[in-house]
């Protein structure tokens, strides 16, 4: 067995172990140049990624439609948010450790944390790994959307340098006609644009109107959620 076969077996073991539903290699050279514009050299220097998904409990997101429910806002942030984020960045930093114990270069992302106030955005998109790692596609809203639970994940990702062999490819946008997210956004924040590698996530998504919107529902009480575009997307839904 090749040295890179039997690392990868390692790692997804180990993404079991944590379970983690969702696992991917990519290779990430035929979208350098817009990881470099989102991040910088750091993130791009990496030729591979791990994509690490784990699926939001469907009852919870089945609930957001009584989002102004306190009970339901707050089960909301914090088992589709916070402790999936923990679970998540745990999974990640182990993941590393046994690419580094093994020779390698790995840089974990953390799973949602905001790296640029200006352009709301992280230092890499956990979205565009998955995507090239076949996981789903890049939908109207934005979010990855996977064949059989939509939107419903939650992802992290792990850069490396390790030999390891990518374990798919991109797959065809799934979105068609469909415009449900675009729709029920409260505050009109996507221009329903399909995604497409190298356009700016401008084209398709005005972060600072969901970023205002969040901010003046914490203004009314600290607990509220939005979430319908996820809620809202028919692949995945209930
Ligand atoms: S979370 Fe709410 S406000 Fe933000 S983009 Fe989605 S639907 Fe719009
Ligand atoms: S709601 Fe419809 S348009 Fe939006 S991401 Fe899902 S399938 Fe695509």
């Amino acid at each position: 067995m090749a040295p890179g076969a039997r690392l990868l077996d390692d790692v997804r073991e180990l993404a079991d172990r944590e379970l983690v539903d969702r696992f991917g290699v990519s290779d990430l050279s035929p979208v350098r140049d817009e990881i470099a514009r989102q991040g910088g050299e750091l993130p791009a220097s990496f030729p591979r990624a791990i994509s690490l998904g784990i699926d939001l409990a469907h009852a919870v997101v089945d609930a957001l439609d009584r989002r102004e429910e306190r009970g339901v806002a707050v089960a909301y942030r914090r088992m589709s948010y916070e402790v999936i984020n923990q679970r998540l960045n745990l999974a990640g930093s182990r993941v590393a450790s046994l690419l580094q114990r093994a020779g390698h270069r790995a840089f974990p992302m953390t799973a949602s944390d905001r790296a640029d106030d200006e352009r709301i955005c992280a230092m890499f998109s956990h979205k565009l790994a998955a995507r090239q790692a076949g996981l789903g596609w890049i939908g109207r809203s934005c979010l990855l959307v996977t064949p059989d639970a939509g939107p419903r994940v939650r992802w992290t990702t792990v850069l490396t340098d390790a030999p390891l062999e990518p374990t798919g490819s991109p797959i065809a946008n799934g979105c068609g006609e469909c415009s449900e997210c675009v729709d029920i956004c409260p505050v009109g924040a996507f221009s329903g644009r399909l995604f497409e590698v190298g356009e700016p996530r401008e084209a398709r998504f005005d972060a600072s109107k969901c970023d205002q919107y969040f901010k003046s529902m914490y203004a009314e009480a600290d607990w509220k959620v939005c979430g319908l575009c996820l809620y809202a997307c028919p692949h995945g839904r209930q």
